[in-house]
């Protein structure tokens, strides 16, 4: 049976961790708005100029952008098994979206799948994160900070702190997080697909609780 999900959780809650590990297990790929629009940015395409400046900001990029990154992706054919969103819906506008997107191809999700973290401890993971420039890997300065102050373990790139996240940028994506997205937790649980996992311990623990969860046990 496809596994179709939708990741929550605050910024810095492990999402990308979590996601990049489920995709290797359940062979569905992860779609990520976030790495869409960083690449964008990255490629300086119009929309990423557009979308750089709320990046940084903290604050959301429209829905009207990010539906439509989402609804192509979502066309290609190796989302026909299933697919793991991950930064996406932000809001509730985005949730009845994909809703209408997944229930006009037959796609209906099948897991909202919530990695819960405190609050306190999503601002020292989120100011202590670094990400190689080469190979994208994540580094935490607190909590598994590289052999080497500003060098990649896996490539030897060098380390860069992302613009949102710095400190001031981080309050808000929380603030935003708490004001738009944590509503969708509600919004899932009505819907009765809505699973939450403590998004504490070690990755591989939470890894487990998540493929459980995805697995419906
Ligand atoms: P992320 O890596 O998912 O935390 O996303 C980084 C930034 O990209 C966010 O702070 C937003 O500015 C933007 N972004 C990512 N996904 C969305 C989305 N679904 N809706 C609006 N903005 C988004």
């Amino acid at each position: 049976m496809a596994t179709r999900v939708v990741l929550l959780g605050a910024p810095g809650a492990g999402k990308g961790t979590q996601a990049k590990m489920l995709i290797d297990r359940f062979k569905i790929p992860q779609i990520s708005t976030g790495d869409i629009l960083r690449k964008a940015v990255a490629d300086g395409t119009p929309l990423g100029k557009e979308a750089k400046v709320i990046m940084d900001s903290g604050g959301l990029v429209s829905d009207k952008i990010v539906l439509g990154l989402v609804e192509e992706r979502l066309k290609q054919p190796d989302c026909k098994d299933g697919f793991i969103l991950d930064g996406f819906p932000r809001n509730t506008a985005q949730a009845e979206a994909l809703d209408k997107i997944l229930t006009g191809s037959s796609m209906p999700l099948t897991v909202a799948l919530n990695i819960d973290v405190d609050l306190n401890d999503l601002l020292k993971r989120l100011t202590g994160r670094r990400t190689c420039k080469s190979c994208q890997q994540m580094y935490n300065i607190y909590f598994s900070a590289p052999k080497k102050e500003g060098v990649c373990d896996k490539c030897g790139g060098e380390l860069f702190q992302r613009d949102d996240d710095k400190e001031a940028t981080i309050k808000k994506r929380l603030d935003v997080y708490q004001q738009q997205t944590a509503p969708l937790i509600d919004y899932y649980s009505k819907k009765k697909i809505m699973k939450t996992v403590a998004g504490v311990g070690s990755i591989d623990d939470i890894f487990k609780k998540a493929v459980a969860a995805l697995e419906g046990k």
